[in-house]
């Protein structure tokens, strides 16, 4: 049995409906006849170059990315440009390209399903809702208490290894139970936070936004590589579709590929 880009596509829109994306966004289909045949289907965080190789290496004929390739207009696609080389190699390929980006943010699961998942949180919330099982950041309770160093540690031992490494803001050994958390850059959402929460697990968080909420709460900030708890979806994402098209219909993979900016870290211990 044949599966085709149609219906890959078809699965992913019951999983991640368009419709939930933020209307800033741009996901779906980049590019890829919708009637050709897919057979093998990799899982990456970024559509750049690096991961379409890697599609190349791995036969994949379907790359799903978790961000756009485009967010904004553009007026080329020449292969002299980044963006446009990746468009070019897709399709001189015959590799379809589909971006679920504020979408997968929102459905359940989600990203952030994923990273509440990896923090030990099994009944969520959204931190701002969007509607019926919908929304941004999930917040929950441990069914063990804890402290935010060994949350850290326990979030350290499952996300992939990076140069960003993973940050602590407050106290380490403070009690934790609450835990709120948001897949990819969380800092919006700090003013939204439940009182309750004990810490707050995202990435890209800025400087005076988070020494604001820690004068203001007293709490702590886990701050982890947007990466890293991004491609925690990719499994759940790849686990999803592998269900929705039936065993053996198809080959999944997720990408081994670190493409987070930061390539080095010099640290240095006081
Ligand atoms: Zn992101």
């Amino acid at each position: 049995m044949t599966t085709t880009v149609e219906q890959a596509v078809s699965a992913l829109e019951q999983r991640y409906p368009s419709e939930l994306a933020s209307d800033w966004d741009a996901v779906g289909l980049v590019c890829g006849d919708p009637a050709a045949t897919v057979q093998h289907v990799l899982f990456a965080v970024d559509p750049v170059l690096s991961v379409v190789d890697e599609a190349l290496a791995v036969g994949a004929d379907m790359i799903v990315a978790h961000h756009p390739l485009f967010l904004h207009g553009v007026h080329s696609v020449a292969p002299t440009t980044p963006k446009g080389r990746v468009v070019h190699t897709l399709i001189s390929h015959g590799i379809a390209l589909y971006c679920a980006h504020t979408n997968a943010d929102h459905a359940r699961p989600g990203v952030s399903d994923a990273l509440a998942e990896a923090c030990g949180l099994s009944a969520t919330t959204a931190i701002d809702p969007a509607g019926e099982q919908v929304g941004t950041g999930r917040v929950g309770d441990l069914l063990e208490a804890t402290t935010v160093g060994e949350l850290g540690d326990r979030l350290a031992s499952v996300l992939p290894a990076t140069e960003h490494g993973i940050r602590i803001a407050g106290d380490v050994d403070s009690p934790v139970r609450r835990v709120a958390v948001c897949g990819g850059a969380g800092d919006s959402l700090l003013e939204s936070l439940d009182p309750a929460v004990d810490v707050y697990v995202t990435g890209d968080l800025r400087h005076h936004r988070a020494q604001d909420y820690l004068l203001a709460t007293g709490k702590a900030l886990i701050d982890v590589p947007h990466w890293a708890a991004e491609w925690l979806w990719l499994p759940q994402a790849a686990a999803s579709l592998d269900e929705d098209m039936g065993a053996g219909t198809l080959t999944t993979s997720v990408s081994t590929i670190d493409t987070s900016p930061w390539s080095a870290h010099i640290g240095r211990t006081s």
